[in-house]
């Protein structure tokens, strides 16, 4: 008999968190512990997905991998690995070769240093940074073809001219989605990308996902745990889930590689 997998099973695998390894998570977080967690939870299976914001810190992705035992078969050695904001040609800070899962994020404003939660008015007026976002996230898909795009949006929901996920918007997530399905490229459904947002994005974001959907363009899922109790849980991804209509053959599963 053929195994039917509920939407409910989607929610059993959790293709985006962070360690110890990345400074700014919970101490508990070791890569054991997190294993623990896994299994306390009975999760199907994890991807570990360190942040790289620059190439050296490929060599945390290599401590993490061999705090991996061998036995432990379901959790997958990915990153969460920045867009070069600098080059802005739609490269990656390093070569990812051998993962088994890529996630691309854009934590900086395009073409500065500047971090996502830090101020940028100074710098760059909204419409640029929102124009230069657009046109980097497009490179990104065509070059590097991650496996998905880190919390899509999260950078521009910074911005006071993004008040919603409303027409205009959603016309230039439509063009993304295009450049997805085209480049075999996931988006993901992100728990924490919630705490980046206001209100009125929080409740508006889960038409980019319907979009997703009627575009046929796969979505995962990630927590972005920072902490133990994090790692699989989906409160407002599953509100999201439900409100854009979303079925099990919406979803991906990250594959291991190695
Ligand atoms: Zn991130
Ligand atoms: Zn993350």
């Amino acid at each position: 008999m053929k195994a039917v997998i509920l939407l409910s099973d989607v929610f059993a695998y959790d293709s985006h968190l962070h360690t110890i390894y990345s400074g700014h998570s919970h101490p508990a977080m070791t890569v054991e512990a997190v294993i623990r967690q896994m299994q306390e939870m009975r999760l199907e299976q994890i991807a570990i997905t360190e942040h790289v914001f620059e190439e050296p810190d490929l060599s945390t992705i290599e401590i993490i991998a061999s705090q991996i035992p061998p036995s432990v078969e379901n959790v997958l050695i990915g990153v969460e690995i920045d867009a070069d904001a600098t080059a802005l040609d739609g490269a990656l800070v390093a070569p990812t070769d051998g993962l088994d899962w890529v996630i691309a994020s854009f934590h900086k404003f395009p073409g500065t240093s500047i971090w996502w939660h830090e101020d940028y008015r100074k710098v760059k007026e909204e419409k640029t940074i929102y124009r230069e976002w657009l046109d980097w996230v497009h490179k990104v898909i065509a070059k590097s073809k991650p496996d998905t795009l880190g919390h899509p949006g999260a950078l521009i929901c910074q911005l006071s001219i993004v008040e919603e996920f409303d027409r205009p918007i959603l016309r230039d997530f439509a063009e993304i989605l295009d450049s997805c399905r085209e480049h075999g490229v996931a988006i993901e459904l992100n728990e924490a990308t919630h705490n980046k947002m206001r209100r009125l994005q929080t409740v508006t974001y889960y038409r980019v996902f319907q979009l997703a959907k009627e575009k046929g363009v796969k979505i995962v899922l990630g927590s972005d745990a920072h902490s133990l109790p994090k790692i699989g849980r989906y409160l407002w991804a599953r509100e999201i889930a439900g409100r854009a209509g979303l079925g099990v053959s919406d979803f991906i599963i990250p594959t291991r590689r190695r």
